[in-house]
């Protein structure tokens, strides 16, 4: 049976009635005082710290309290409890963890942390059908979190090195036959003293920055395209690469063209006698006007397509087409003459 005799509660200096929160807050002071970070290469603080960690690993949960007060030891035992270093207690401080009860004694500098990229971040874009069809440069003005271009994002104006203790973040002194090591008071064991912190960003290290960046949009770009600009998005934390920025591209409605893919429609009035008789006829393209040949004969809403004058592929570099619709349009005010004459263009049907 893995039992224990250890008495926690004194391990933890607090008394038997002691509350959760008093338990907390002692361990809480211990786990500081005596953490190998602050003594480094101690191992009398390291086994302490052990015993510590072991005691509020029962003592802070109320179940396993309850059981240690009735039976007078503990059927969990310190297993899962290993490499502290790594600081992995096994057991959950809440929802700060770590970080939190560690933050003043880190001095409030995440210097310990792990590079975190940053977020990635997204805009959207406008551009006329004119701009899509060519493919424009567009300015984007951006305001986002960048690393602290003062600090280079440590949230520090400067660190030094302790002078009290020389950068070992240990002090050792002589009394009688023994030395005794105690962790530096001045940099609590850091062996380094941010000095200030960086007023530019007031110590966390990312700044808010707007930039204006020209966006390149390539021809053929239709609602849905997507841009991805590298390292544009949010700052990074702890070193940590910057994130990207997407970009979607809208293509606005056009007042003349309707676009279809890589094609493009455009509906082109036609005059009666135009329509039967044939004729030129003006029709605009996304490149300017052109004229195209009307065979005698046609009939309204018939299409004409105009091959390679339609959007280029992005991704194939091929030219959609534009199909021209013929609209006949039919004259208002006609004279008794002109009603003659249509009379006789009954008789052709
Ligand atoms: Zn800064
Ligand atoms: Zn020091």
């Amino acid at each position: 049976m893995g039992t224990t005799t250890k008495d926690y509660y004194e391990i933890l200096g607090v008394k038997k009635d002691a509350s959760q929160d008093e338990i907390k807050r002692a361990y809480r002071r211990l786990a500081r005082k005596y953490h190998p970070d602050v003594n480094p290469g101690d191992k009398v603080a390291e086994q302490k710290f052990k015993e510590i960690n072991e005691a509020y690993e029962v003592l802070g949960d109320p179940k396993k309290r309850a059981e240690y007060d009735q039976f007078g030891k503990t059927p969990f035992g310190p297993e899962g409890f290993e490499g502290f270093r790594t600081y992995d207690f096994g057991f959950d401080f809440g929802a700060k963890g770590f970080e939190d009860i560690f933050s003043d004694f880190l001095g409030g500098f995440r210097t310990r942390e792990a590079p975190v990229r940053g977020h990635d971040l997204r805009t959207s874009l406008d551009i006329t059908l004119e701009e899509a069809y060519k493919g424009t440069v567009k300015s984007v003005t951006l305001t986002r979190d960048v690393s602290c271009p003062d600090c280079g994002g440590s949230g520090a104006e400067s660190i030094e090195v302790c002078s009290h203790c020389k950068g070992s973040g240990v002090i050792t002194q002589g009394r009688g036959f023994f030395n005794i090591s105690q962790t530096c008071p001045s940099c609590r064991g850091r062996g380094n003293l941010a000095k200030k912190r960086c007023r530019q960003c007031n110590g966390g290290g990312v700044v808010t920055k707007t930039e204006t960046l020209k966006v390149k949009i390539p021809p053929g770009a239709d609602t849905g395209s997507r841009l991805k600009l590298r390292g544009k998005g949010g700052a990074g934390i702890n070193g940590g690469p910057p994130g990207d920025l997407y970009i979607d591209i809208n293509v606005l409605p056009h007042p003349v063209f309707r676009r279809e893919g890589d094609d493009i429609y455009v509906e082109v009035p036609v005059r009666i006698s135009e329509a039967v008789l044939g004729g030129r006829i003006k029709v605009p393209t996304l490149d300017g006007e052109v004229t195209m040949k009307l065979p005698p004969g046609t009939d309204s809403g018939k299409k004409f397509r105009l091959k390679g004058k339609g959007l280029p592929n992005p991704k194939t570099g091929a030219r959609g087409d534009e199909f021209a619709v013929v609209k006949i349009v039919v004259p208002k005010n006609i004279t008794g003459k002109i009603k003659e004459a249509l009379k006789e263009v009954e008789k052709a049907y």
